[in-house]
């Protein structure tokens, strides 16, 4: 397996996203956080933009010592020297140096000719060299960027000393297989390309900015840059759980490995989104709060029956407690079942039917059933029936002590624990009121898929 170097940028290119800045402390338990998720190079910030951008890298070089720490710089000396003073502590610094090569940046924002941006690219990696043995170039909006010209820059700044050189997609403009080619042309075209590390920096302005980083790997990338919850620039950067569990998932697809300990990523998503407040959308790949919410009844009662039915990785590889099922209009009866038993119901077959019907009507109005109101709902089905002797139709029930009973959950989910056996009264059933489903009493397995789907 070819090992694939994460580079971080949470909080750098992450922290310049709209509401997403932290300060330093805050930049300090992220940074720790990152490096207990194993990340190899944090960037911590861009020591020239502001003092505590500059005191956030200088704060994070000091104690965090595993991984390399990158401060970022444009391409001169003012940024250098400033982004090496604050790695001055850093126990594996590395200076990173970008300056934009495609003609629309160097005719309307830097206004210098192709020949002008050469010559500053290749004095500013010098300088950084003279400072630092880790330099990381990057040619900004490299994929407008004329090909030829592009590899022309790259040949220049390896030459002068890059040891990795990213090519970014600063505009989130490039696909898969065009960012594939790309790399594949620097690789042929380049002299001396195979003694530096290339890398992947990807927007997501297309919603591409996985499966361009991934196409990049393909093609010989082995660095990515990335970021937790895929915050960024505008519509943000390629999301770094979403390339490692791609990776983890995939190997027959993506033979690559890293260092990231994945059940981290969940704790590392939340305690960005505590400090930034900027909460992730809840169908959010891996660490969204549906990513392992199943409400449909065929998918819940597959899941019951077996989580791989409808996971392709448990919620605990990548940190989420467990994976939940919302009891919606679309549950089944299992899954509803399940419930009760949890809040200390236990009822046969034709008293979940009963139960059931009533749930569906709630959940058509409702949406989300909450136990309060499966709470509610059993109490008032157990009012309405006389207190009569169905033999058929014993329920099991017990007082409504909802803490007590959801801590005494059983451990497998599908036994029935002693305790609510040992509490259970008997209650009479009053089942005329809702005709059952002729098919109830010939039920199999199958029938959830009917009920619930
Ligand atoms: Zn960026």
């Amino acid at each position: 397996m070819e090992r694939i170097t994460i580079f971080d940028t949470t909080l750098r290119d992450g922290e310049q996203s709209p509401g997403c800045s932290m300060n330093v402390p805050e930049k300090l338990r992220m940074a720790h956080h990152l490096d207990r998720l194993g990340v190899d190079v944090i960037e911590a910030g861009f020591p020239i933009a502001s003092e505590g951008d500059f005191a956030a890298v200088q704060a994070i070089a000091a104690v965090v010592r595993r991984p390399i720490i990158a401060g970022l710089a444009r391409a001169c000396s003012k940024d250098i020297e400033r982004a090496w003073q604050a790695l001055q502590g850093a126990a594996r610094p590395r200076i990173h140096v970008f300056l934009a090569t495609s003609d629309i940046h160097l005719k309307y924002k830097l206004r210098i000719s192709r020949q002008q941006c050469l010559e500053q690219a290749i004095e500013a990696i010098r300088l950084a060299k003279s400072l630092c043995d880790d330099v990381e170039f990057s040619p900004e909006d490299a994929t407008r960027t004329d090909p030829d010209f592009l590899c022309q820059v790259v040949e220049a700044v390896v030459a002068a000393g890059a040891t990795t050189v990213n090519i970014p997609d600063t505009v989130g403009y490039t696909t898969p297989v065009e960012f594939g080619e790309l790399i594949c042309t620097i690789r042929e075209n380049v002299r001396g390309i195979e003694n530096v590390t290339i890398s992947a920096h990807c927007h997501d302005d297309l919603g591409l900015a996985v499966a361009n980083s991934l196409a990049a790997i393909a093609a010989g990338a082995r660095q990515v840059e990335c970021t937790i919850n895929g915050i960024g620039e505008r519509a943000g950067n390629a999301s770094l759980e979403e390339i490692v569990m791609a990776m983890r998932v995939r190997p027959d697809r993506l033979a690559y490995e890293t260092e990231i300990a994945s059940e981290e990523l969940f704790p590392a998503s939340q305690m960005l989104s505590e400090i930034t407040g900027v909460a992730v959308q809840p169908n959010k790949a891996i660490i969204g709060r549906n990513a392992f919410a199943h409400e449909a009844g065929i998918h819940q009662d597959g899941m019951l029956k077996n989580p791989l039915t409808y996971e392709i990785m448990t919620p605990q590889s990548v940190g989420v407690p467990d994976s939940k099922l919302v009891l919606g209009k679309h549950s089944g009866r299992h899954a509803l079942g399940l419930r009760c038993e949890q809040l200390g119901h236990q009822f046969d077959r034709h008293q979940l039917d009963e139960v059931y019907r009533h749930f569906v009507v709630l959940a058509d109005q409702i949406k989300h059933v909450e136990d309060v109101h499966l709470l509610e709902l059993i109490s008032a089905i157990q009012k309405d029936r006389p207190a009569a002797a169905d033999d058929r139709a014993q329920v099991k029930s017990i007082p409504l002590d909802v803490p007590a009973f959801a801590a005494a959950r059983p451990d497998s989910g599908h036994g029935h624990s002693k305790l609510l056996r040992s509490m259970s009264v008997s209650s009479g059933a009053g089942l005329a009121s809702f005709p059952l489903n002729p098919m109830a009493e010939h039920h199999g397995d199958q029938e959830d898929y009917l009920w619930g789907v």
